[in-house]
């Protein structure tokens, strides 16, 4: 461990993958490192816990796709093994099964998109439909990820632009759609086109194994985060819970100095934000210093979305053919998913009965019943995809309301996503909603933009190694060469009609 930066204090504000990312780093740089935490414990949207009956819950199941290299990496780091291995998922509507996808790695690997379009097993889904999106791929060429294709594709919403590319209407409904309610949490006239484009480039079309999932043996929390937080207080870091950040406070010379968590305040160096957009929202709506500046302000315009996190225990074993599963079509704006845990959770595997997590994204009408309402719905749509279900009994059940808790990238809302620097010199942002180029998304998006964080502070204060950040895979070469011509056409077109038509 390096001792150059002894005496640096710097506060890290959240404890989910971001602000753990950035505090391992640091501390292991030899900073003086605290992690302040609102909730009771580490994790975020991926914490676990037990409940009073002493079963384990959480926030929703989480998967960790195989471009997620930087938390690999980090996991080979730590020596645990807390995932299953590569696992085959299902698609269902009302009307049964829909769609069965292979693991892409273990098949000939093709040309990307090939492999996805010819592998993936589409069960009533006509080709005629679903050679309508083929005009897309020329938006998967043109969306580089540069700030400039953010900033045209973002005012458009996805469901534009897959009728403006000619998609069919059972290929959106059945396919695409369902895809931006588990992957942005939102339905297609809710989200922004270029958040679309580069989720669904991030997790199928890139490379062929892209698609390719694993899930924790158990929670996150208890696999990941526990050991994780161990070799951050080993490396010196301090991981406090229960402290709510309600303030910076900054000196004349536009410096951080520390951070109010009600009574208490930390003093600091550096300040690195790790909370989603409705954390950033409160803190904002108590921090004098945080309203004195238009870029924080402007958070006030973006949102986040409801979910819902349920788990069932069932008194009988019913066999479910695939471990993940995503469904579409039970409610107009509602996407969900559920997961069969006696496959995943070594806890679960003797379990006499079964144990399933139905997960709801967009879930805002459903926040508001009873649980004793919701549990009935989950097993009636259960049993619409496994009909064994019907004449199970839950025995019993966990209900988690996550209201306003992840990322809406709704059309429009990337002006006002913050940078990691930010106008203050020593206030560094983190979180899988800030603007960066590394391509990634979700848990690796935070990790990876901890890291970069933590890069920022050690840069800040020229002392320490930064974190090593592994980049996204690169495009393949027909890719890139698709990519090339297509920049070179559009500045062609730029030098004679300079901004002439809209982005
Ligand atoms: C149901 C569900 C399913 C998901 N599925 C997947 C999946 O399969 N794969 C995937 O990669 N991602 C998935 N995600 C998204 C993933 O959880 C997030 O992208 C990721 O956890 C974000 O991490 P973060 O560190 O940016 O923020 P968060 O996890 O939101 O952490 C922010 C932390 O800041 C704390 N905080 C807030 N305000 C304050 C304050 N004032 N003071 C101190 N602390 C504060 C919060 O309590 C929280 O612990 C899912 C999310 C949900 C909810």
């Amino acid at each position: 461990m390096s001792e150059v930066s002894q005496g640096k204090r710097v506060v890290v504000v959240g404890a989910g993958w971001a602000g753990l990312g950035a505090t391992y780093h640091l501390a292991k740089q030899g900073y003086d490192v605290t992690l302040l935490e609102a909730g009771s414990y580490p994790g975020g949207l991926v914490a676990g816990w037990k409940t009073a009956t002493g079963r384990s819950v959480e926030a929703g199941i989480h998967g960790f796709w195989y471009p997620y290299k930087n938390i690999f990496s980090l996991i080979n780091e730590l020596g645990i093994s807390p995932f299953t291995s590569w696992t085959r998922s299902s698609q269902y509507s009302p009307a049964g099964l829909e769609v069965e996808s292979p693991i892409f790695q273990e098949l000939p690997q093709l040309p990307t998109p090939l492999g996805t379009f010819l592998y993936t097993q589409f069960k009533r889904l006509p080709l005629v439909d679903r050679l309508s999106a083929l005009p897309l791929l020329y938006s998967i060429i043109d969306f580089d990820n540069s700030d400039e294709a953010w900033r045209r594709y973002d005012f458009v919403t996805a469901r534009e632009l897959f009728k403006d590319f000619g998609v069919s209407a059972r290929l959106y409904s059945e396919s695409f759609e369902p895809m931006l309610l588990v992957g942005l949490f939102a339905p297609g006239e809710q989200c922004s086109a270029a958040a679309t484009l580069g989720m669904l480039y991030y997790f199928i079309l890139a490379h062929q194994p892209d698609f390719d999932v694993v899930w924790c043996r158990g929670t996150v929390g208890e696999k990941i985060f526990r050991p994780w937080v161990e070799r951050i207080e080993k490396a010196g870091g301090k991981v406090l819970a229960n402290r709510r950040v309600t303030d910076l406070i900054v000196d004349s010379d536009n410096q951080a100095k520390g951070v109010v968590c009600n009574d208490e305040v930390f003093d600091a160096d550096a300040v690195i934000f790790a909370v989603g957009i409705t954390g950033m929202k409160k803190i904002l709506s108590s921090s004098l210093s945080l309203q004195s500046r238009a870029e924080f302000r402007n958070v006030s315009n973006l949102g986040a979305v409801d979910v819902l996190a349920t788990r069932l225990w069932f008194d009988r074993k019913i066999h479910i053919k695939r471990p993940s599963n995503a469904c579409f079509g039970f409610d107009a704006t509602t996407g969900w998913t559920f997961f069969d845990l006696n496959a995943l959770h070594d806890e679960y595997s003797n379990e006499p009965g079964t144990v399933v997590e139905a997960d709801f994204y967009h879930a805002n009408q459903f926040l508001s019943l009873e649980n004793e309402e919701i549990v009935p719905i989950v097993q009636r749509y259960l049993a619409t995809c496994v009909p064994e279900f019907r004449e199970a009994k839950v025995i019993d059940s966990s209900v988690i309301r996550l209201p306003q808790a992840v990322t809406h990238f709704a059309p429009g809302s990337y002006r006002y996503m913050l940078r990691a620097k930010t106008s203050f010199k020593n206030v560094f942002m983190s979180g899988d909603w800030i603007v960066n180029r590394h391509g990634s998304w979700s848990q690796e998006k935070a990790y990876v933009t901890g890291l970069e964080a933590a890069n920022l502070a050690i840069s800040y204060f020229g002392e320490g190694t930064p974190a090593k950040i592994l980049p996204v895979e690169a495009d393949e070469a027909h890719i890139q060469l698709a990519r090339t011509l297509n920049k070179s056409a559009r500045q062609i077109v730029k030098s004679i009609l300079p901004e002439f038509w809209l982005p």
